[in-house]
C-alpha cells in the first residue's frame, strides 16, 4: 500500500471552543506567515513565518535564569526589577524560554504534522457533532503554507468534520481554489477597494485580492453540486475604511464583481492584541484606538443595508 505523504507546517496557536469563525463551536488552528501587515492586526505573532520568542514581563517573577541561559547578552533588567529581552541582540536561540519557570519568556509557533493538527482537532468532535461545528484555519494567512493548510481540510473532510477558512486572499489562486473545495466555509476578507487606501492600510495593494475573489465567486457560482458558503468579511477600522466613499466602493464591487456569495459580515475593530505586541517587543500604533462601537458603525451599516447585501452586523 503507498504510504500517505508527510505534510508539515508551522502553527502559532490552536483555540478550542470558538463560536465565531463559522457554523457551531469551532477549533482554530492560525498559521504562521502573513504577506500582509495590516496596521490594526490583533495577531502579530502570525506575521512572521518563523518561530520566535515572546516576553511577557507581567509574570516574570526575577530569578535570572533567563539572563544567565542567554549566551548574547541579550537580557536586561528593567527599572521594576523584572527581566526583558533586547531584540537587537536576541538570536531567537529560545535557552531562555527553555529555562524560565514562569513562562513569562515563552516559544510562539511550532512545526506540526497535518495529521497531527487533525488528531488535536478531532478531540472535540462530540461538540462538533452536536453544533454542527469543526474546524476554522486562519492565521497569519493560510494561503501563506497552502500545502498544509489544504491537507489539513482534506484530512478533516474525510473524517466527516465541517471545515473553513479565513483568508486575506493574498496568496496563488490556483490554492485558493483548491483549498476551496475543501471547505464547507470561506470567509475572505476586503479591507478597502482604493489600491491606495488598501496599501496604506496594510502595506499591499489590492490587485490580487480582488482578482481572487472574483475569480473565486465564479468559479464557485459555476458548481453544481456542492460549494461552500463564501462569507466576504469587511474589517471596519472606524476613521480608516469607514469613511461613506470606501464603503460605497465595496457596495459597487460586490455588486458589480462578485457573482457568488453567501453573507456580507461585518467586522468591528477590537484592540485584542495590545498584550502581544508589548510581549514581541513591537510598538502597537492601535494601543488606545477605542474599540468600534454601534453608534460608530451606523453609517457604514446603513450603506451595506440600503445596497440590499445579505448582511450580518455584530451584536452590541
Ligand atoms: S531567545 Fe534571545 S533572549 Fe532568549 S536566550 Fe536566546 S538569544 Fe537570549
Ligand atoms: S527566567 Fe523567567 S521568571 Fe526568571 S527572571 Fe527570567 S523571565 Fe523572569
Amino acid at each position: 500500500m503507498e504510504s500517505e505523504k508527510i505534510v508539515q507546517g508551522t502553527i502559532f496557536n490552536i483555540q478550542r471552543f470558538s463560536i465565531h469563525d463559522g457554523p457551531g463551536i469551532r477549533t482554530l488552528v492560525f498559521m504562521k506567515g502573513c504577506p500582509l501587515r495590516c496596521r490594526w492586526c490583533s495577531n502579530p505573532e502570525g506575521l512572521s513565518s518563523g518561530i520566535s520568542v515572546l516576553s511577557n514581563t507581567r509574570i516574570c517573577i526575577s530569578c535570572g535564569f533567563c539572563s544567565r541561559s542567554c549566551q548574547y547578552d541579550a537580557i536586561y533588567i528593567q527599572p521594576d526589577g523584572r527581566y526583558q529581552i533586547d531584540r537587537d541582540k536576541c538570536r531567537n536561540c529560545f535557552n531562555c524560554a527553555r529555562v524560565c519557570p514562569s513562562n513569562s519568556k515563552s516559544i510562539s509557533g511550532e512545526v506540526k504534522t497535518a495529521a497531527e493538527i487533525v488528531a488535536m482537532v478531532e478531540k472535540d468532535n462530540l461538540f462538533y457533532k452536536h453544533s454542527g461545528g469543526g474546524i476554522t484555519i486562519g492565521g497569519g494567512e493560510m494561503l501563506a503554507q497552502p500545502e498544509f493548510s489544504f491537507e489539513i481540510l482534506r484530512q478533516c473532510r474525510e473524517k466527516g468534520l465541517s471545515t473553513a477558512i479565513e483568508t486575506s486572499g493574498y496568496g496563488s489562486l490556483a490554492w485558493l481554489l483548491k483549498i476551496a473545495e475543501q471547505c464547507e466555509t470561506v470567509h475572505f476578507d476586503i479591507k478597502a477597494i482604493d489600491s491606495q487606501l488598501h496599501k496604506k492600510l496594510t502595506g499591499k495593494d489590492n490587485d490580487l485580492i480582488l482578482k481572487n475573489i472574483k475569480a473565486l465567486s465564479k468559479h464557485l457560482n459555476k458548481k453544481k453540486d456542492f460549494r461552500p458558503e463564501l462569507i466576504i468579511r469587511l474589517p471596519f477600522i472606524n476613521g480608516y475604511n469607514t469613511q461613506p466613499e470606501a464603503v460605497s466602493g465595496i457596495v459597487d464591487f460586490i455588486k458589480t464583481q462578485i457573482e457568488y456569495y453567501t453573507l456580507v459580515e461585518v467586522l468591528p475593530f477590537h484592540n485584542f492584541g495590545e498584550k502581544k505586541y508589548e510581549e514581541m517587543g513591537l510598538t502597537y500604533e492601535f494601543m488606545d484606538y477605542p474599540n468600534s462601537t454601534a453608534r460608530d458603525l451606523e453609517e457604514p451599516v446603513r450603506i451595506l443595508s440600503e445596497a440590499g447585501l445579505r448582511l450580518k452586523v455584530p451584536k452590541w
